[in-house]
């Protein structure tokens, strides 16, 4: 029994110098940490569609705005219990900021209130019930607020009642009406108020009780309560997502880039007097094979761009079995890989096409290419490029039945598309 209790981490063995006349069991006061996530704003000034704090990470994480919020406290070790305050007509969309979430069983929410305060408090009540030491205040939408910043409230709170992370005023501060300056105000002991925001629980909880209606953050309720708050650095990073500047400022463009390589066959000599190549007409007296065009340049460069957008091949957009792809031009091929890649917000940068045959001979068509290439994907002529390459003699190339291409091509794509 002893051994068993002893096994327990609630409960801690007290150790006497002097011989027990039997064993002491006392419960260990672990002083619990909790968290109140602030997510039940509409989020109006971060544009049209869903509130912000649901939109997706503009750092490419692949999670959303509340999902990294929560994930800062979750994961914490330090955190025992976390509230998040979410809107009612939210719920569905905080079902799949959870699905992104680790330690899910510390995580319980409650609905907000009609202001940011009445939210609070409402958290608050939510986590009254586990008796809590502290609790940390942070606004979802300062997803960008690291474990550090958790450790530093921590570290400071020893005899204070609140800790609240700031910045000092860096701007120089003005005060205008009708956008005429009136004067200018002193900075100096001004501080920007961040979250999380951290308060001894009881002491919070009975401020919000008695504070009047109307308080921005907890800091300004603990101040009308008269609570010693103790300001500690914050973090220049941890800005509140708030417009739709905001969102695009952090969004982090990724170079991508996608490959393509393609074979056709060639027919008898004499079948043809010109073949395509890259979107332009080329001298030669065998045609290329094939069920479109059969411009094996771009269907290397085509496949390239879907590969750079992670969106399957040509067969799957432009099945060979449809009978609407015979003798298709292939521009109409690249042109639809593009119109993919606009529409997930990617441009292409650049493209490298390498040519593989014995003949014709490319490099007095070079440049014609090059032209076409440039017209058909709107790139400057100095982002394409075009190489030719013979194998020497050797396999099906070398033997003149039939021409590859190989090609890569370059994408910026906004992080979270
Ligand atoms: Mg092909």
């Amino acid at each position: 029994m002893v051994a068993e209790l002893l096994k327990g981490k609630q409960y801690l063995r007290i150790l006497s110098p002097y011989p027990p006349r039997r064993a002491r069991l006392a419960p260990m006061s672990e002083p619990l940490t909790t968290a109140i996530i602030v997510a039940g704003g509409r989020g109006q000034r971060a544009g049209e569609g869903i509130p912000k704090q649901y939109r997706p990470m503009p750092d490419g994480g692949g999670d959303n705005v509340l999902a990294r919020s929560i994930a800062l406290f979750a994961e914490n070790p330090a955190i025992s219990k976390l509230c998040v305050v979410i809107h009612k007509y939210d719920v569905s969309l905080y079902d799949i900021s959870l699905s992104h979430c680790n330690n899910t069983d510390k995580i319980i929410h409650t609905f907000g209130g009609d202001s940011r305060q009445q939210s609070v408090f409402n958290g608050l009540k939510a986590l009254a019930a586990s008796k809590p030491q502290t609790v940390f205040i942070h606004d979802a939408a300062r997803p960008f607020a690291t474990p550090a910043l958790i450790a530093r409230c921590l570290e400071s709170l020893s005899d204070n009642d609140g800790v609240v992370p700031a910045l000092p005023v860096t701007d120089t501060l003005k005060k205008a009406e009708n956008g005429l300056i009136d004067q200018t105000v002193a900075r100096d002991g001004l501080f920007r108020a961040q979250t999380p925001q951290l308060f001894s629980f009881d002491k919070l909880y009975a401020a919000h009780q008695t504070a009047p209606e109307g308080l921005t953050d907890d800091a300004a309720v603990a101040e009308h309560a008269g609570l010693r708050v103790q300001i500690v650095t914050g973090e220049a990073q941890n800005i509140k997502l708030t417009t739709e500047e905001d969102f695009l400022m952090n969004t982090q463009i990724l170079p991508r880039t996608g490959s393509g390589f393609d074979v056709h066959r060639f027919d008898a000599p004499g079948s043809a007097a010109e073949i395509m190549l890259c979107g332009t007409g080329v001298p030669h007296d065998r045609k290329i094979i094939g069920h479109s065009d059969a411009d094996v340049g771009l269907h290397a460069i085509t496949d390239a761009i879907l590969g750079a957008l992670a969106a399957g091949d040509i067969g799957d957009h432009f099945p060979p079995s449809d009978a609407a792809n015979k003798d298709r031009a292939s521009s109409v091929f690249l042109a639809h890989a593009l119109k993919l890649a606009a529409a997930r917000q990617a441009r292409l940068t650049h493209i490298d096409l390498t040519l593989i045959c014995e003949a014709p001979k490319i490099g007095p068509h070079r440049d014609a290419m090059r032209a076409s290439l440039s017209a058909l994907t709107g790139l400057p002529l100095s982002a394409v490029s075009v190489k030719a390459t013979t194998t020497e003699g050797l396999g099906f190339t070398g033997r003149g039945e039939g021409i590859a291409a190989q090609a890569t091509a370059t994408l910026l794509i906004a992080g979270d598309a």
